[in-house]
This record gives C-alpha cells, sequence and structure tokens, in this order.
C-alpha cells in the first residue's frame, strides 16, 4: 500500500503542544487565575442576549476593541482582539514575515513560540536569556532577525526584561518587535510600554483576559501597535476570531470588573512571595518572580513533580531548560492551595 502523506513536510517536525496531562486535586500547572471567573463578567454570561449564539459577531470584535482602546487609552484603530493572546502570536508571524524568515525568541519561554513560528514557515532563533533571566539585547540584535519575540514578566521564569531594554531592541533593529505582557498585571512598577506601542510603529504589545481577568476559558487576548500594523494583524487573523459570548463578557470585565482584577491580582503577588519565602526557607532558590506563579530550579524536575503528585499537587515541570536547568513552575493560589503545596514540598524533599 502507498503511504499517502496528507500533512506537508515540514509539519513533520513541528511538535505537538502537548503539556503532561497529570491532573491532581490541586492543579498548579497552568497560570490561570485559581481565584475564579470576575463577578459582573459571570452575571452578563448568565443572562447573555440568545442572539449572542443565533448571529455571527463583528467581523474584528468592535465592541471590544473599542472597550479596550478606552481602558488602555489608545486609539480603535491601534488594538486587535483574538481568540486568546496565542491566536495574535500566529497572526502576526504570519502577518509580518514571509516563510523562511528568522524569528528570533528568548530562551527559555513560552513554549508555543517557536511551534507557532514553524506552522508558519519561519525559522525559529532561540537566543539564551541573561543568567538574570533578561532578553539578551546584544544576541538578540546580532540575529538580524525579522521578528524578535520579547515576553515580561517571561513565562516560565517570571523574570522581567526592562522597559528600556525593549526600547533599544526597537530602536537598534528593523524587526517587528512583540512584547508579550500575558503576566504584566502582576509586575506593578513594571513599565509595560501599553500606551507608547503605537508610537513606535514596529512594536505589538500583546496581553491576555486569560490571567489576571480570569478569563481562560473564553479565550480572549489584545493587541496594541501603530494603526498599520494592527490591520496587517488583522487582516492575517481573519474574521470572527473572537465569538460573541466572548466579547461581551470581556467588554462588562473591563467596565466593571477592574477592581475585582486588580484586588486578585495583588493576592496573586502576595501569594508569589510567600510560596517564595516558604521555598526558600526549604533550601530551594526560587527565581524571582513578576508573574503569577513562582519557577524554582531542582536537580531533577519530574521526579520532583512525581513525589508531588502523589501527594495530591500538580505542578508543570520543564527538563534541561537553557540557563536555568531543570525547573517546577507553580501557579498561584489561594491560601489552602499554597499550603498544600508547601506541605507536599516539604514531605517530596525529605523523602530524596
Ligand atoms: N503568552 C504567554 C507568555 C503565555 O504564558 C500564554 C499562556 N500560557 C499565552 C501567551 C497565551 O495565552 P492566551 O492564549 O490564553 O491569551
Amino acid at each position: 500500500m502507498t503511504v499517502f502523506e496528507v500533512a506537508r513536510p515540514s509539519l513533520r517536525e513541528v511538535p505537538f503542544y502537548a503539556p503532561d496531562a497529570t491532573s491532581c486535586a490541586v492543579d498548579l500547572r497552568d497560570n490561570a487565575n485559581l481565584w475564579g471567573a470576575p463577578p459582573a463578567a459571570l452575571a452578563a454570561l448568565r443572562s447573555i442576549d440568545p442572539t449572542a449564539l443565533s448571529l455571527y459577531p463583528g467581523v474584528s470584535a468592535g465592541a471590544l476593541t473599542d472597550a479596550i482602546a478606552r481602558y488602555v487609552g489608545v486609539n480603535p484603530t491601534e488594538v486587535a482582539a483574538g481568540c486568546g493572546s496565542d491566536d495574535l502570536i500566529d497572526a502576526t508571524f504570519r502577518a509580518v514575515a514571509e516563510p523562511g524568515a528568522v524569528l528570533a525568541h528568548p530562551a527559555p519561554s513560552f513554549s508555543m513560540v517557536p511551534i507557532f513560528a514553524r506552522l508558519n514557515g519561519l525559522q525559529p532563533v532561540a537566543v539564551p536569556l541573561t543568567p538574570d533571566g533578561a532578553a539578551d539585547a546584544d544576541a538578540m540584535l546580532a540575529t538580524g532577525a525579522r521578528i524578535i519575540y520579547l515576553c515580561s514578566p517571561n513565562n516560565p521564569t517570571g523574570t522581567v526584561t526592562p522597559a528600556d531594554v525593549v526600547r533599544r531592541i526597537v530602536r537598534e533593529s528593523s524587526a517587528i518587535v512583540i512584547l508579550d505582557g500575558a503576566y504584566a498585571e502582576f509586575a506593578p512598577g513594571l513599565e509595560d510600554l501599553l500606551k507608547e506601542a503605537p508610537a513606535f510603529g514596529r512594536l505589538l504589545v500583546l496581553r491576555t483576559f486569560s490571567k489576571a481577568w480570569g478569563l481562560a476559558g473564553l479565550r480572549v487576548g489584545y493587541a496594541v501597535g501603530s494603526a498599520e500594523l494592527i490591520r496587517a494583524v488583522r487582516k492575517s487573523n481573519g474574521p470572527y476570531k473572537v465569538n460573541a459570548v466572548a466579547e461581551r463578557a470581556a467588554c462588562v470585565a473591563l467596565a466593571e470588573d477592574a477592581d475585582w482584577m486588580r484586588a486578585r491580582a495583588a493576592d496573586a503577588v502576595v501569594s508569589r512571595e510567600r510560596v517564595t519565602q516558604a521555598l526558600r526557607a526549604l533550601g530551594l532558590t526560587p527565581l524571582d518572580s513578576r508573574g503569577n506563579f513562582v519557577c524554582v530550579p531542582v536537580s531533577d524536575s519530574r521526579a520532583l513533580a512525581a513525589r508531588l503528585a502523589e501527594r495530591g499537587v500538580a505542578v508543570r515541570a520543564f527538563a534541561g531548560l537553557p540557563v536555568f536547568g531543570d525547573v517546577l513552575r507553580v501557579g498561584m493560589g489561594p491560601w489552602p492551595v499554597r499550603e498544600q503545596f508547601i506541605g507536599a514540598v516539604r514531605e517530596a524533599l525529605a523523602c530524596t
């Protein structure tokens, strides 16, 4: 029998996004909001107008991009919304680079970035973070990449790249620079460049409703940049990427749940500081995270994650990362969750 290959040859080499599926009573594998969903958005979903289901939503989520523009303080033509910020990363790669172009990204960083690059025929080039976890500007610039992706606070390390470094990378390259701020709400005081992005022309800042806003299940993200860049992203993304139900909830959240969001983000920051201290007290050396998670280097992340899972706590294990080696990434949650995690680590370390 002739083997008929349906996928294009270069797709065969691209891995599936397949995070470890071990689930436990306490699940700290994702960086979603473990304090739940925002109350006004939830109420709006419970009384949704049925036409939101029977009719098409706006082609480019106009009501939501207007609301985001007001919230951020930019023009609606400088905002694009998508099915999570994943969707916008993917659409931007396709919008601004021809197949074969180089995309530089920090390593370690968000694991979907090299995958989306290869899905779009781009050549991902991993540039190790500096030892303090910032993007290495000189090395990024030396790649001559068409796209430079940056993530601050960075997933999975939680470390940040100062805004001045981002500005320098934009100034000294001719690349389209993407600054992924999925965790920016957990780093108050960190300059985020959101409002400044349109004036740079080549800088796109990404944000999401999946983390601080507690709406990961609805899949809504947004991008802010110059009108020209946003137009290209929207064209590449295609129509109807934000469904009507998600759009309604995100609009209500922006209008009525911002205080809730800030309070829960502050809870996550407190949780992060306490967990960091508790891990230090156990002799570990967690990184200085500004996200809603803690990243802790360990000697064998998979073995330790397995011992934590036996104790009912699931965390994300990364093995052999550039710069940091094996790490556990642990999402933050309310007090009982935090206590269970620390208790499980104490026991797991005691039996090594
Ligand atoms: N960027 C970063 C850095 C992330 O960690 C994630 C989710 N893990 C995303 C983007 C995608 O988020 P979403 O598609 O839910 O907006």
